[in-house]
């Protein structure tokens, strides 16, 4: 019998805004796997009501980490090491644009909404990883983040959006290349729609997910317990073989012609 054993594992959960949230579902599925977690959120607003929830995960450690302050994710570093001493998992499940540069026209996109959600959305997963490396690398590491089809396809309403995914796809295999040599693998999975507190700011959400479940080859959409399930492998042991690559939980969407 196969079981994932993360006992003794230290794991770094980035995005956590509610119960709803994708990277909430994968820290659940790291604690019952035995995992030590830290689960960060963006800004103070969310602070007591992470904190309640990570509660419910006994032993986890809860900080605030804005990624768009280089101070806020150092100040993470440094706790970690002193808390963990390593991190062996890291999650990043962070995403950003603009309301007005998800409703408007793509070719009008001003340069600051393409720089903030570039920043927020895609950068901010190789600053991470860059500042949290002398953690990493102590015993190897497995790193996952969030991606969407919009990276590849053309998805009405995804403007800005679609851009910043490409790019961190493009990151994914930029950095399982270079950090390879250091037992650092680095893969993404996009996920399918799933109502969360960030895809409702996408406009015509509710339509996507009516014509996700349609659609795929499943004909039904995904849950956020299934990234979950798929977060825990590529973090644990099962994926060791698996680097730079892009994984889809998306109940067989992309696969079809039409
Ligand atoms: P979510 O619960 O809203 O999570 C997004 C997180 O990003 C929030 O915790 C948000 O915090 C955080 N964030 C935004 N700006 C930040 C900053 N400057 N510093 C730190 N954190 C920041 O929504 P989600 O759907 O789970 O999104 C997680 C990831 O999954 C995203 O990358 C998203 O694109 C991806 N994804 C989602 C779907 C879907 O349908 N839900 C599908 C494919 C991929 P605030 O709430 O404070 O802004």
């Amino acid at each position: 019998m196969v079981t994932i054993d993360l006992s003794g594992r230290h794991a770094l959960v980035m995005g956590v805004a509610n119960h709803r949230s994708l990277s909430w579902a994968i820290a659940r599925c790291l604690h019952q796997a035995g995992a030590r977690l830290c689960v960060t959120y963006a800004s103070e607003r969310l602070k007591s009501s992470v904190e309640e929830l990570a509660g419910s995960l006994p032993g986890t450690l809860v900080l605030e980490c804005d990624v768009t302050r280089d101070d806020t994710i150092d100040a993470v570093a440094r706790r970690l090491g002193e808390e963990f001493g390593a991190l062996e998992m890291l999650v990043h499940g962070i995403a950003f644009a603009r309301k007005e540069d998800l409703e408007g026209a793509f070719v009008a996109t001003p340069r600051e909404g393409f720089q903030a959600a570039l920043d927020v959305s895609a950068y901010s997963f190789i600053n991470v990883t860059h500042r949290m490396l002398p953690l990493l690398e102590q015993r190897g590491a497995s790193l996952v983040t969030l991606s969407y089809l919009a990276a590849e396809r053309a998805v009405p309403s995804y403007n800005v959006m679609g851009s910043a995914k490409a790019v961190l796809e493009q990151s994914v295999r930029q950095l399982a290349y270079e950090l390879g040599p250091r037992r650092i693998r680095v893969n993404a999975i996009s996920a399918g729609p799933v109502n969360t507190l960030a895809a409702r700011g996408i406009h015509g959400f509710t339509d996507m997910l009516k014509q996700h479940a349609e659609r795929s080859a499943l004909k039904r959409n995904i849950t956020k317990e299934e990234v979950g399930q798929c977060g825990l492998f590529l973090l644990g042991d099962l994926s060791s073989g698996i680097t730079g690559e892009v994984l889809y939980v998306d109940a067989g969407y992309r696969i079809m012609g039409w």
